[in-house]
Protein backbone atom coordinates (compact mmCIF):
# COMPACT_ATOMS: atom_id res chain seq x y z
CA UNK A 1 0.00 0.00 0.00
CA UNK A 2 1.21 3.46 -0.92
CA UNK A 3 0.81 6.41 1.70
CA UNK A 4 1.85 9.69 -0.02
CA UNK A 5 -0.47 11.80 -0.86
CA UNK A 6 -1.74 12.88 -4.22
CA UNK A 7 -1.09 16.98 -3.97
CA UNK A 8 -2.75 18.79 -6.77
CA UNK A 9 -1.94 22.32 -6.25
CA UNK A 10 -4.42 25.31 -6.87
CA UNK A 11 -2.43 28.20 -7.22
CA UNK A 12 -3.40 31.77 -5.68
CA UNK A 13 -6.43 31.51 -6.74
CA UNK A 14 -9.65 33.41 -4.56
CA UNK A 15 -7.67 34.72 -2.32
CA UNK A 16 -9.35 38.17 -1.03
CA UNK A 17 -6.11 39.33 0.33
CA UNK A 18 -1.93 38.96 -0.19
CA UNK A 19 -0.18 38.04 2.68
CA UNK A 20 2.97 40.12 3.05
CA UNK A 21 5.01 36.55 2.82
CA UNK A 22 2.86 34.81 -0.20
CA UNK A 23 3.81 34.05 -3.55
CA UNK A 24 1.99 31.40 -4.37
CA UNK A 25 3.47 30.92 -7.29
CA UNK A 26 6.82 30.32 -6.62
CA UNK A 27 5.99 27.75 -3.62
CA UNK A 28 3.53 25.65 -5.33
CA UNK A 29 5.96 25.74 -8.53
CA UNK A 30 2.68 25.95 -10.50
CA UNK A 31 1.54 28.82 -12.65
CA UNK A 32 -1.12 27.43 -14.84
CA UNK A 33 -5.32 27.07 -13.49
CA UNK A 34 -5.50 23.76 -12.29
CA UNK A 35 -8.37 22.01 -14.52
CA UNK A 36 -11.34 19.16 -13.66
CA UNK A 37 -8.92 17.22 -16.48
CA UNK A 38 -5.86 17.97 -14.56
CA UNK A 39 -7.24 16.57 -11.79
CA UNK A 40 -8.53 12.97 -13.77
CA UNK A 41 -5.66 12.87 -15.68
CA UNK A 42 -3.64 12.85 -12.77
CA UNK A 43 -5.51 10.91 -10.66
CA UNK A 44 -5.50 8.08 -13.38
CA UNK A 45 -2.07 8.29 -13.48
CA UNK A 46 -1.64 7.63 -10.01
CA UNK A 47 -3.78 4.49 -10.15
CA UNK A 48 -1.89 3.04 -13.21
CA UNK A 49 1.20 3.70 -12.00
CA UNK A 50 0.41 1.38 -8.56
CA UNK A 51 -1.93 -0.88 -9.91
CA UNK A 52 -3.96 -1.08 -6.63
CA UNK A 53 -6.11 0.84 -4.85
CA UNK A 54 -3.96 4.10 -2.65
CA UNK A 55 -4.53 4.03 1.04
CA UNK A 56 -4.00 7.78 1.01
CA UNK A 57 -5.79 11.23 0.11
CA UNK A 58 -6.70 13.79 -2.83
CA UNK A 59 -5.09 16.94 -1.39
CA UNK A 60 -5.82 20.09 -2.92
CA UNK A 61 -3.30 22.42 -1.14
CA UNK A 62 -1.55 25.68 -2.47
CA UNK A 63 -4.24 28.34 -2.17
CA UNK A 64 -7.62 29.04 -0.44
CA UNK A 65 -9.60 26.02 -1.69
CA UNK A 66 -12.86 27.54 -0.36
CA UNK A 67 -12.80 30.90 -1.42
CA UNK A 68 -12.31 29.95 -5.02
CA UNK A 69 -15.65 30.58 -7.57
CA UNK A 70 -17.75 28.16 -5.95
CA UNK A 71 -18.75 26.52 -9.71
CA UNK A 72 -15.23 26.27 -10.21
CA UNK A 73 -14.52 24.37 -6.58
CA UNK A 74 -16.87 21.87 -7.25
CA UNK A 75 -16.13 21.31 -10.65
CA UNK A 76 -12.66 20.10 -9.03
CA UNK A 77 -14.18 18.00 -6.87
CA UNK A 78 -16.45 16.16 -9.32
CA UNK A 79 -13.26 15.89 -10.87
CA UNK A 80 -12.15 14.10 -7.89
CA UNK A 81 -15.31 12.17 -6.91
CA UNK A 82 -15.59 8.94 -8.47
CA UNK A 83 -12.38 7.98 -7.79
CA UNK A 84 -12.90 7.87 -4.13
CA UNK A 85 -16.53 6.25 -4.24
CA UNK A 86 -14.67 3.58 -6.49
CA UNK A 87 -12.22 3.09 -3.43
CA UNK A 88 -8.69 4.21 -5.24
CA UNK A 89 -8.07 7.15 -2.51
CA UNK A 90 -9.74 7.46 0.86
CA UNK A 91 -11.16 10.87 0.65
CA UNK A 92 -10.03 14.45 -0.16
CA UNK A 93 -8.12 17.15 1.92
CA UNK A 94 -7.85 20.49 1.33
CA UNK A 95 -6.28 23.78 2.71
CA UNK A 96 -7.73 27.15 3.02
CA UNK A 97 -8.37 29.83 5.07
CA UNK A 98 -9.99 30.43 8.31
CA UNK A 99 -12.90 33.08 6.74
CA UNK A 100 -13.69 31.19 3.77
CA UNK A 101 -15.34 28.19 6.46
CA UNK A 102 -19.23 28.26 7.10
CA UNK A 103 -21.79 25.88 7.72
CA UNK A 104 -22.78 25.89 3.63
CA UNK A 105 -19.28 25.38 2.95
CA UNK A 106 -18.59 22.31 5.07
CA UNK A 107 -21.96 20.83 4.18
CA UNK A 108 -20.64 20.69 0.03
CA UNK A 109 -17.12 19.32 1.51
CA UNK A 110 -18.87 16.26 2.95
CA UNK A 111 -20.85 15.44 0.21
CA UNK A 112 -17.89 15.16 -2.04
CA UNK A 113 -15.56 13.28 0.61
CA UNK A 114 -13.49 15.73 2.03
CA UNK A 115 -12.29 14.11 5.38
CA UNK A 116 -9.21 16.40 6.28
CA UNK A 117 -9.27 19.90 6.28
CA UNK A 118 -6.03 22.43 7.01
CA UNK A 119 -6.12 26.20 7.88
CA UNK A 120 -3.79 28.53 7.55
CA UNK A 121 -3.81 29.88 10.70
CA UNK A 122 -0.07 31.38 10.57
CA UNK A 123 -0.34 33.30 14.30
CA UNK A 124 -3.23 34.50 16.87
CA UNK A 125 -2.00 37.39 17.78
CA UNK A 126 -4.14 40.47 16.05
CA UNK A 127 -1.32 42.65 15.66
CA UNK A 128 1.22 39.92 13.30
CA UNK A 129 -2.49 39.04 11.52
CA UNK A 130 -3.01 42.72 10.74
CA UNK A 131 0.73 43.52 9.58
CA UNK A 132 0.98 40.26 7.56
CA UNK A 133 -2.22 41.76 5.79
CA UNK A 134 -3.79 37.87 6.33
CA UNK A 135 -7.38 39.83 6.46
CA UNK A 136 -8.81 37.66 8.90
CA UNK A 137 -8.56 37.62 12.54
CA UNK A 138 -7.56 35.75 15.64
CA UNK A 139 -11.71 35.18 16.36
CA UNK A 140 -12.22 33.52 12.58
CA UNK A 141 -9.26 31.04 13.28
CA UNK A 142 -11.67 29.83 16.94
CA UNK A 143 -14.61 30.12 15.05
CA UNK A 144 -13.42 28.08 11.80
CA UNK A 145 -11.66 25.67 13.91
CA UNK A 146 -14.79 24.69 16.09
CA UNK A 147 -17.26 24.28 13.20
CA UNK A 148 -14.60 22.41 11.19
CA UNK A 149 -14.22 19.71 14.59
CA UNK A 150 -18.29 19.75 15.08
CA UNK A 151 -18.99 18.43 11.95
CA UNK A 152 -16.46 15.55 11.82
CA UNK A 153 -13.61 16.57 9.61
CA UNK A 154 -10.22 16.20 11.10
CA UNK A 155 -8.21 19.78 11.50
CA UNK A 156 -5.33 20.45 10.83
CA UNK A 157 -3.78 23.85 11.72
CA UNK A 158 -0.76 25.57 10.03
CA UNK A 159 1.57 28.05 12.01
CA UNK A 160 4.11 30.37 10.95
CA UNK A 161 7.39 31.96 13.10
CA UNK A 162 9.14 35.31 12.34
CA UNK A 163 6.57 36.93 10.86
CA UNK A 164 6.32 40.78 10.37
CA UNK A 165 5.80 41.74 14.59
CA UNK A 166 6.02 38.43 15.67
CA UNK A 167 8.02 38.10 18.77
CA UNK A 168 9.42 34.99 20.50
CA UNK A 169 6.34 35.36 23.33
CA UNK A 170 4.01 35.92 20.44
CA UNK A 171 4.88 32.54 18.83
CA UNK A 172 4.91 30.35 21.74
CA UNK A 173 1.09 31.68 22.57
CA UNK A 174 0.27 30.74 19.21
CA UNK A 175 1.20 27.40 20.21
CA UNK A 176 -0.67 27.29 23.28
CA UNK A 177 -3.56 28.75 21.43
CA UNK A 178 -3.38 26.10 18.64
CA UNK A 179 -3.69 22.93 21.54
CA UNK A 180 -6.51 24.37 22.76
CA UNK A 181 -8.17 24.20 19.41
CA UNK A 182 -7.08 20.19 19.50
CA UNK A 183 -6.16 20.07 15.88
CA UNK A 184 -5.19 16.08 14.24
CA UNK A 185 -2.36 17.73 12.81
CA UNK A 186 -0.15 20.93 12.87
CA UNK A 187 2.26 21.95 10.07
CA UNK A 188 4.80 24.63 11.52
CA UNK A 189 6.80 27.32 8.75
CA UNK A 190 9.72 29.44 9.49
CA UNK A 191 9.03 32.59 7.32
CA UNK A 192 10.31 32.41 4.02
CA UNK A 193 11.09 35.62 2.39
CA UNK A 194 9.94 35.01 -1.53
CA UNK A 195 10.74 37.07 -4.21
CA UNK A 196 7.16 39.40 -5.68
CA UNK A 197 6.24 39.77 -1.59
CA UNK A 198 5.73 42.50 0.38
CA UNK A 199 7.94 41.23 2.67
CA UNK A 200 10.99 41.19 0.42
CA UNK A 201 10.40 44.79 -0.36
CA UNK A 202 10.38 45.40 3.53
CA UNK A 203 13.51 43.50 3.91
CA UNK A 204 15.05 45.35 0.70
CA UNK A 205 14.53 48.51 2.73
CA UNK A 206 15.93 47.33 6.09
CA UNK A 207 12.07 47.10 7.50
CA UNK A 208 12.13 43.30 8.22
CA UNK A 209 14.20 41.49 10.00
CA UNK A 210 14.21 37.49 9.05
CA UNK A 211 14.71 35.01 11.93
CA UNK A 212 17.56 33.25 12.34
CA UNK A 213 18.07 29.56 11.96
CA UNK A 214 19.13 29.33 15.62
CA UNK A 215 16.01 31.04 16.84
CA UNK A 216 13.36 28.98 14.44
CA UNK A 217 15.17 25.96 15.79
CA UNK A 218 14.76 27.16 19.40
CA UNK A 219 11.40 28.12 19.12
CA UNK A 220 10.56 24.92 16.41
CA UNK A 221 11.74 22.63 19.17
CA UNK A 222 9.85 24.39 22.12
CA UNK A 223 6.55 24.07 19.94
CA UNK A 224 7.49 20.70 18.84
CA UNK A 225 7.64 19.47 22.32
CA UNK A 226 4.05 21.37 23.62
CA UNK A 227 2.80 19.59 20.11
CA UNK A 228 4.13 16.09 21.22
CA UNK A 229 2.87 16.61 25.41
CA UNK A 230 -0.63 16.85 23.83
CA UNK A 231 -0.59 14.21 21.49
CA UNK A 232 -0.89 17.09 18.52
CA UNK A 233 0.80 15.51 15.48
CA UNK A 234 3.25 18.05 13.91
CA UNK A 235 2.78 16.35 9.99
CA UNK A 236 5.66 19.39 8.48
CA UNK A 237 8.30 21.68 9.93
CA UNK A 238 9.37 24.35 7.14
CA UNK A 239 9.01 24.32 3.68
CA UNK A 240 9.67 21.03 1.13
CA UNK A 241 12.58 21.66 -0.88
CA UNK A 242 11.93 21.81 -4.72
CA UNK A 243 8.42 23.48 -6.14
CA UNK A 244 10.02 26.92 -6.87
CA UNK A 245 11.47 27.78 -3.48
CA UNK A 246 15.08 28.44 -4.29
CA UNK A 247 14.37 30.33 -7.78
CA UNK A 248 12.45 32.88 -5.63
CA UNK A 249 14.80 32.62 -2.19
CA UNK A 250 15.73 35.87 -0.74
CA UNK A 251 16.37 35.61 2.98
CA UNK A 252 14.96 33.49 5.83
CA UNK A 253 15.06 30.44 6.99
CA UNK A 254 14.95 27.44 4.62
CA UNK A 255 17.58 24.50 5.27
CA UNK A 256 16.88 21.00 3.94
CA UNK A 257 17.44 18.99 7.56
CA UNK A 258 15.48 21.76 9.45
CA UNK A 259 12.86 19.18 10.95
CA UNK A 260 15.72 17.08 12.27
CA UNK A 261 17.34 19.97 13.48
CA UNK A 262 14.32 20.79 15.64
CA UNK A 263 13.69 17.31 16.89
CA UNK A 264 17.47 17.23 17.48
CA UNK A 265 16.91 20.19 19.78
CA UNK A 266 14.48 18.79 21.74
CA UNK A 267 16.22 15.54 22.70
CA UNK A 268 19.01 18.16 23.68
CA UNK A 269 16.72 19.83 25.84
CA UNK A 270 15.09 16.51 27.30
CA UNK A 271 18.65 14.78 27.84
CA UNK A 272 19.66 18.24 29.78
CA UNK A 273 17.03 18.21 32.11
CA UNK A 274 17.65 14.43 33.06
CA UNK A 275 21.51 15.10 33.76
CA UNK A 276 20.37 17.75 36.63
CA UNK A 277 20.19 14.00 38.57
CA UNK A 278 24.04 12.64 37.20
CA UNK A 279 25.93 15.89 37.71
CA UNK A 280 28.60 13.31 39.24
CA UNK A 281 28.21 11.16 36.35
CA UNK A 282 29.94 12.05 33.41
CA UNK A 283 30.25 9.47 31.36
CA UNK A 284 27.17 8.52 29.82
CA UNK A 285 25.02 5.69 27.88
CA UNK A 286 21.96 7.57 26.38
CA UNK A 287 18.80 4.59 25.40
CA UNK A 288 16.31 5.67 23.12
CA UNK A 289 14.10 4.41 20.47
CA UNK A 290 16.36 2.69 17.66
CA UNK A 291 15.01 4.86 14.70
CA UNK A 292 15.83 8.04 17.13
CA UNK A 293 19.37 7.29 17.51
CA UNK A 294 20.32 10.02 15.09
CA UNK A 295 18.33 12.80 16.14
CA UNK A 296 19.46 12.07 20.12
CA UNK A 297 23.27 12.29 18.42
CA UNK A 298 22.60 15.55 16.79
CA UNK A 299 23.18 16.71 12.96
CA UNK A 300 26.56 16.21 12.31
CA UNK A 301 26.76 14.93 16.11
CA UNK A 302 26.34 18.55 17.21
CA UNK A 303 24.41 16.84 20.30
CA UNK A 304 27.35 15.13 21.36
CA UNK A 305 29.76 17.40 20.55
CA UNK A 306 27.62 20.38 22.62
CA UNK A 307 27.65 18.23 25.77
CA UNK A 308 31.14 16.99 25.77
CA UNK A 309 31.87 20.71 25.61
CA UNK A 310 29.77 21.12 29.02
CA UNK A 311 31.72 18.16 30.60
CA UNK A 312 29.90 14.97 29.72
CA UNK A 313 30.69 11.75 26.80
CA UNK A 314 27.57 10.39 25.53
CA UNK A 315 27.00 6.94 23.76
CA UNK A 316 23.89 6.90 22.13
CA UNK A 317 22.53 3.76 22.07
CA UNK A 318 18.73 1.64 20.89
CA UNK A 319 15.76 0.42 23.12
CA UNK A 320 13.04 -1.04 21.37
CA UNK A 321 11.26 -0.62 24.65
CA UNK A 322 11.00 3.07 24.22
CA UNK A 323 8.91 5.87 22.15
CA UNK A 324 9.52 8.99 20.49
CA UNK A 325 11.19 11.49 23.22
CA UNK A 326 11.55 9.24 26.03
CA UNK A 327 15.41 8.47 26.61
CA UNK A 328 17.09 6.11 29.47
CA UNK A 329 20.33 7.27 31.24
CA UNK A 330 22.84 4.69 32.67
CA UNK A 331 26.55 5.00 33.95
CA UNK A 332 28.96 3.88 32.23
CA UNK A 333 30.77 3.03 35.21
S1 LIG B 1 -4.49 33.40 1.95
FE1 LIG B 1 -2.97 31.81 1.57
S2 LIG B 1 -2.85 31.65 -0.65
FE2 LIG B 1 -3.91 33.58 -0.19
S3 LIG B 1 -2.32 35.14 -0.25
FE3 LIG B 1 -2.53 34.47 1.88
S4 LIG B 1 -1.07 32.77 2.16
FE4 LIG B 1 -1.32 33.16 -0.04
Amino acid sequence: MKHANISLFVPHMGCPHQCSFCNQKTISGSVKALTPEDVTETLQKAIQDNNEPLNTEVAFFGGSFTAIPRDYMISLLEASKPFIEKGFFNGVRISTRPDAIDDEILDILKQYHVKSIELGAQSTDEEVLTLNKRGHTREDIIKASSLIKSKGFSLGLQMMTGLLGDTDEKTLKTGEDIISLKPDTVRIYPTVVLEGTELSEKYKKGEFVPQTLENAVYLCSKLLRRFHDNNIRVIRLGLHSGGNVEDGFVAGVYHPAFGELCESAVYLDILKEKLKGYADEKDLIVLVKPSEISKMTGHKGCNKQQLLNEGYSITVKGDDGLSKYELKLKGRK
